[in-house]
């Protein structure tokens, strides 16, 4: 039996957009395997793929199967499992390509939003014991019927991090950015690249808006202790480590700020405080799907008590539908973004919140809404008061 350590090396869409990328990829991965380590690959579809698959479905129905749809999504990984297999090949390397139902990688759920159920690591380890570089296709697996399902977009990550867990390796997650940042850099340039976060902060910053890695894959890691590693496909530059401790010296309260646009806040007015009707009001929105975020609720007046909360936008429709329906006063407050202040020492250092309510109220920012975590604290504030929060945070909080 072969006893080699291994690593799970997950490529995204964008890292292996063409054949030249794909060959590129390979080549890394070549260097990996010459060092001795069992080598799995995850892969996703080829640039924007899926989306262009998304657009064909939408030509011929707007309400296509979900069934259907994960038929024709699933494709997309397979077309780069197969080329990644050949580029290897060609260079004189063992390697096979695997679908999710050749890795018996189950799953449960919704088609289109499945979640993982198992994945059979016996079929995994017989091909590495042979020596082989093992490629897998990331974003899908089958269901109990044998259906093809997939995880929902992004999904690649949670492949790569519970494949990772059956086998007991780490996982590492090339993309095109060099890792995680204390704010996107594509808002703020000179935004740091973080070295060590612990899977805590680093759900939290991905659930509140940073993109750089799919939430669910997070949550599985840290489940099960996996200890992902996220950098730039070249690899020549270092990445961010995520582990349990994340990082153990005590430097700031604030390791990132995320943000996360497209929200959409809705305010309903009420004469009194009809628990039962508020109550009714959440059942009939999540039988509909709506995710609902912050939730508050003021008595405003002596006979107006307002209910507020927030969603996404694309959620509008169906949210004013179901308030239509009961007869409700309400209105929406559209283009304003949710910013989080994360940080796990926050859990132990007090006084955050305090600062970032001077520092609204010292520049005149107005929010609508404010959570709060054991390690973040979210504000809703109007779209065009973002770029100004975020740099007098990140001078605040030295981020
Ligand atoms: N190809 C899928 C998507 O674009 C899965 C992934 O890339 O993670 O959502
Ligand atoms: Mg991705």
């Amino acid at each position: 039996m072969n006893q080699n350590k291994g690593v799970v090396l997950k490529y995204g869409g964008s890292s292996v957009a063409d054949p030249q990328k794909i060959n590129q990829v390979a080549d890394r991965i070549i260097k990996r395997k010459e060092s001795g380590e069992n080598i799995v690959t995850v892969v996703s579809a080829m640039g924007k793929t899926t989306n262009g698959l998304i657009d064909l479905a939408n030509e011929i129905s707007l309400n296509p199967n979900k069934r259907e749809m994960d038929m024709l999504l699933s494709t997309g990984e397979q077309i780069t499992i197969s080329l990644l297999s050949m580029a290897l090949n060609a260079k004189g390397y063992k390697a096979i390509s695997l679908t999710g139902w050749q890795i018996e990688f189950l799953t449960f759920g919704h088609h289109m939003k499945s979640k993982v159920q198992s994945i059979n690591g016996d079929i995994l380890r017989k091909y590495l014991d042979e020596d082989y570089i093992v490629i897998v296709a990331g974003f899908q697996g089958i269901d109990e019927t044998g259906d093809i399902t997939t995880l929902g977009r992004g999904g690649s990550d949670t492949s790569a991090v519970a494949i990772a867990a059956t086998l007991g390796y780490s996982c590492e997650i090339y993309t095109d950015v060099k890792g995680i940042y204390t704010i996107d850099p594509r808002m703020y340039k000179d935004a740091r690249k973080l070295d060590n976060l612990s899977y805590e902060e680093t759900l939290e910053m991905a659930s509140l808006g940073a993109k750089v890695i799919e939430p669910r894959s997070v949550e599985l890691a840290w489940k099960y202790k996996v200890p992902l590693y996220v950098a730039l496909n070249t690899n020549d530059v270092k990445g961010t480590h995520i582990s349990e401790e994340g990082d153990k010296m005590e430097r700031n309260s604030i390791t990132n700020v995320s943000i996360m646009d497209k929200i959409l806040l809705v305010n309903i007015s009420l004469v009194t405080n009809d628990v039962e009707l508020i109550n009714d009001i959440f059942v009939k929105l999540g039988n509909e799907n709506v995710n609902i975020d912050i939730i508050s609720q003021n008595k405003f007046s002596k006979d107006k008590f307002l209910v507020s909360f927030t969603t996404t936008s694309d959620n509008k429709y169906i949210v004013s539908e179901v308030l239509d329906k009961l007869e409700l006063d309400y209105d929406f407050i559209e283009n304003v973004s949710k910013v989080s202040v994360i940080g796990n020492s926050m859990r132990t250092q007090a006084g955050v919140a305090s600062r970032v309510f001077e520092i609204l109220s010292q520049n005149c920012i107005e929010f609508h809404q404010v959570s709060t975590s054991e390690i973040s604290i979210s504000y809703v504030i109007d779209d065009y008061n973002i770029e100004k929060i975020v740099g007098i945070l990140v001078n605040e909080f030295e981020l």
